[in-house]
């Protein structure tokens, strides 16, 4: 049933209803909306609602119309993200803004076959790894897999390249020995979908599991086997479109694309896509992979072969490498266009972000020279990676790429540690971008903060003198930030897309009539000398930039370095209601924050919602900065709605 609380019922009043639903076992989701509050509940007893509809502060009751409850969108409004762990700390999200794939073969046919998949499967990209031990054949006569060996192949092979691993079970009794072997997620297979007994035990387990339609199953009796996992005590339900037995031969099964928005409206669970079983045929699967994407799927599970000629089971579904690689990268081009990204794999990181530094400094010491690696937006010379200097005092390389986007996904990627996000300019403002860029990408934390000065300098190839020169170039932003200058000499202004680009333009054309506004460093790096140092019209001028790293197991804040934090920066949403931010900041007062910065940005996809984005002063006799953000955190709770600590750091 779904209760609709009164606009006005009072926090003890919501406690007493949850109490009274939880006495007769009920679960019960809280959904805060614009208007008013509702509780869904579900629970196996039947309750009369009119119990439920006399207490104070319910203004009604209603009861879910579906057969399926817990799986009901009724219950849960918003749409489920199931979070997988690897074993490299990364948890990948199968639900959310990223799509996934799960790629390898049909069976697991031997270690060699399996560890030569998992390369290939990881090479083009996918996230997950797939390969049957137990395999639910049609004929008895037919390879039956490997059993146990099977998963152990299949774990090894996962754990070589950070790829969680996903199998069928095709009966309760073989639990312990997958857990034993580590399985990730659980396969449901379509022949098993509606085996209750192995669903209810499945579910008790509560550990992620993909959920096969039936041959011929429809979407109710579908929904209907989830709800036996959900009410079973798991909340990790995935659901995967396989294709369904229809008159039409051509292909193995007739893939139901329209199953996927069917069930957005349905169900707040994932969907998920397996062509390879659907079609049954090579070349058909690529084609339905994207359109199951483009029509709203979470991911991909795909059959892949080294050797798909030599396959034991569905020889002829199993992709080439090739193939599948092809289909990632048509992922990579899809993804922007329905408002995704593609999830990937972090590279292995044996180290926290505090040990390696450390580990860089001793490595200094040692005379190795493995550094950390830093990303910044724009080429050498710019100020962004003049900040990756300052801030790492030279331990760390700055590696340069093409956007701030850019950067928060080599981030996430773990392609490198660290990220130089520019936040705000005292003269030219919030760089609202990066602002969303924070919100959007949930896991990564804010470990630090810097801010440099921004001094231009004119700079001009060896033997050129403020007299020489006609032509400056600089990004527009430089040419306005020395406006005076430029005028005072009667310099004509060409635009470039970078400070840095403007500089390398004037050494490689090398003539007098030319120079360069950027940041002095740039001499030295394109072969320039200064003809005047500090140009700018004011002085003070500074950029604020902020670093990132990708969050670790357990979304706590990540840490850079040993030192006290004083600064943190906050996310938090209001309720739509007269008053909500003056409340919430009442909080920050109590707390004694002093607020640095407070920014509001609308959110992606609900008109008229906003984030608010706020960097707060710890003062100096809190003794334990962490715990006092965490307990804040809990109070602002009760006036704030969604709230994320993006970062806990010193600056
Ligand atoms: C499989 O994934 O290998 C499989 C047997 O799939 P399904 O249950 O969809 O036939
Ligand atoms: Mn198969």
């Amino acid at each position: 049933m779904v209760i609709v609380l009164k606009n006005d019922a009072s926090e003890s009043e919501k406690k007493n209803i949850k109490n009274l639903l939880k006495s007769k076992n009920f679960k019960i989701n809280e959904v805060k909306g614009e208007e008013s509050t509702i509780l869904a509940a579900v629970g196996k007893l039947s309750m009369d609602v009119r119990e439920v509809e006399v207490l104070p502060g319910v203004e009604k009751v209603v009861p879910i119309s579906k057969p399926y409850k817990l799986a009901s969108r009724e219950f849960k409004p918003e749409n489920s993200i199931i979070e997988i762990q690897n074993n490299r700390g990364q948890i990948i999200r199968v639900g959310g803004s990223r799509l996934v794939s799960i790629g390898g073969p049909c069976a697991v046919e031997s270690r060699e076959q399996m560890l030569a998949a998992a390369a290939a499967v990881s090479a083009a990209g996918a996230t997950m790894l797939r390969g049957g031990a137990y395999k639910p054949r049609t004929s008895p006569y037919a390879f039956q897999g490997l059993g146990e060996e099977g998963l152990k192949y299949l774990k090894e092979a996962g754990d070589k390249y950070g790829l969680p691993v996903v199998t069928e079970i095709v009966a309760a009794e073989y639990i312990p020995l997958m857990e034993d072997n580590g399985v990730d997620v659980y396969q449901v297979g379509a022949r098993n979908m509606q085996n209750f007994e192995l669903l209810k035990r499945l579910g008790k387990l509560g550990k992620p599991v993909i959920l096969k339609r039936g041959l011929c199953a429809t979407i109710q009796e579908w929904l209907m086997s989830a709800e036996y996992l959900l009410s079973s005590g798991t909340d990790k339900v995935i659901l995967c479109e396989r294709g369904i037995r229809t008159y039409e031969t051509a292909t193995r099964n007739t893939l139901d694309l329209s199953a996927i928005p069917v069930l957005r409206s349905l169900t707040h669970l994932p969907i998920i896509v397996d062509p390879s079983h659907a079609v049954g045929v090579r070349d058909k699967i690529p084609p339905m992979a994207l359109a199951a994407l483009a029509a709203g799927a979470d991911g991909i599970i795909v059959e892949v072969h080294c050797h798909p000629e030599q396959a034991l089971s569905d020889a002829a579904q199993a992709l080439y490498p090739e193939q599948f690689d092809k289909i990632m990268r048509d992922m990579e081009a899809l993804a922007p266009v329905i408002g995704k990204q593609v999830a990937h794999i972090r590279s292995e990181r044996k180290t926290s972000p505090t040990q390696s530094i450390q580990s860089t400094q001793e490595s200094k010491k040692n005379g190795t020279d493995e550094k950390i690696k830093c990303a910044f937006s724009g080429k050498k010379g710019a100020y962004a990676e003049q900040a990756v200097i300052n801030f790492f005092d030279d331990s760390a390389e700055a590696v340069e790429v093409n956007s701030f986007d850019e950067i928060f996904q080599q981030v996430v990627d773990g392609k490198v540690q660290y990220g130089m996000i520019p936040i705000e300019n005292s003269t030219a403002g919030s760089i609202y971008n990066n602002y969303d860029n924070l919100t959007r990408y949930e896991d990564v934390s804010i470990v630090g903060a810097v801010t440099i000065r921004i001094e231009h300098s004119l700079l001009a190839p060896k033997g050129a003198t403020l007299q020489t020169v006609k032509n400056v170039y600089s990004h527009p932003q430089g040419l306005a930030q020395c406006s005076n200058f430029i005028k005072n000499h009667g310099y004509h202004c060409v635009d470039t897309v970078s400070t840095a680009t403007g500089a390398q333009l004037v050494a490689s054309k090398g003539e007098l009539e030319n120079a360069a506004i950027c940041n002095a460093r740039n001499a030295e790096i394109w072969g320039l000398e200064v003809l005047q140092q500090g140009i700018e019209n004011n002085p003070n001028n500074y950029t604020r930039f902020v670093i990132i790293a990708a969050n670790h197991v357990g979304s706590e804040p990540l840490q850079f370095e040993e030192k006290k934090p004083n600064r943190a920066s906050i996310l938090f949403t209001t309720k739509n209601e007269a008053g909500a931010l003056y409340d919430a900041l009442g909080v920050f007062k109590n707390a004694n924050l002093s607020m640095n910065r407070l920014e509001s940005r609308p959110i992606a996809g609900k008109p008229w919602k906003y984030w608010f984005y706020s960097d707060v002063v710890i003062q100096n006799d809190v003794a334990n900065p962490k715990e006092f953000i965490a307990d804040f955190k809990e109070k602002l709770k009760k006036v704030a709605e969604d709230i994320r600590v993006l970062g806990i750091y010193s600056e």
